[in-house]
């Protein structure tokens, strides 16, 4: 690898982890201002925790944005990844269905790992940090360990290998995972009450789902469908928000 190809792949690196960064700076801003508004008092005590949550995620950024930088560089340089830009490449109902099928496999591999780091070791090591915010609010989005981080930031980087996205897609899945990270935590029921608690909320995931998780600990893992935790018994329904 010459220098420029080198520089090319470290600048890729660090305008991914700076987009990253003010991706979450914006979203969890936005929706703390929401917050403010809408539950005025919400966050009143949790100063401190809150400069931990900005903390812990501001590193997750870079966890995040370097993987994503290397599979962009070499995407643009070398034709790496599926990602793909003609939207005639492939018929158009897999627009949807390669949507569904990222966050499906998204979902599966965040509720594995995610109930393997409730393992005591593992919680210790690295998730304990993200539990740390009691309760959470919308900056704790990417407040993770590094170790958890990890996990988190190699899934989408993969995942262009393998499924065949669109980059509007690609662009759809980031925009879902960011904005649902965000409102998931911020103590409060963004969704109305008639999907919430109608059938789409039996099957999707929001933060009256994920806050018991908060709660509780040993139950609702998922990150945005009930699926897994259907199936394997750990749903514990809806928190009260
Ligand atoms: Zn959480
Ligand atoms: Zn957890």
């Amino acid at each position: 690898m010459n220098v420029a190809m080198l520089s090319a792949l470290v600048l890729s690196a660090v305008a991914m982890t700076a987009i990253v960064a003010i991706r979450y700076l914006a979203t969890s801003g936005g929706f703390a201002l929401a917050t403010a508004r809408v539950r005025p008092g919400l966050y009143a005590a949790l100063g401190p925790q809150i400069g931990r949550e900005i903390g812990w995620s501001l590193a997750s950024a870079a966890i995040y944005g370097i993987p994503a930088g290397i599979v962009a560089w070499g995407w643009r340089q070398h034709g790496w990844t599926r990602i793909y830009t003609d939207v005639h490449v492939f018929p158009l109902w897999w627009l949807p269905v390669s949507l569904l099928l990222a966050l499906l496999a998204h979902d599966t591999w965040f509720y594995w790992t995610h109930r393997l780091m409730h393992r005591p070791v593992p919680f210790r090591i690295a998730h304990a940090v993200h539990h740390a915010s009691r309760p959470p609010t919308a900056w704790a989005a990417m407040s993770f360990h590094p170790v958890e981080a990890l996990t988190g930031a190699v899934v989408i980087p993969a995942l262009v290998f393998v499924i065949p996205l669109h980059v509007a897609v690609l662009g759809t899945v980031l925009a879902i995972m960011t904005v649902m990270g965000v409102t998931n935590h911020m103590g409060w029921e963004l969704f109305p009450r008639r999907i919430v608690h109608g059938r789409a909320g039996r099957w999707l995931i929001t933060a009256s789902h994920h806050q018991k998780h908060h709660a509780m600990y040993q139950c609702n893992y998922g990150l945005y469908f009930r699926l897994w935790d259907r199936a394997c018994g750990t749903d514990r329904g809806l928190g009260q928000l």
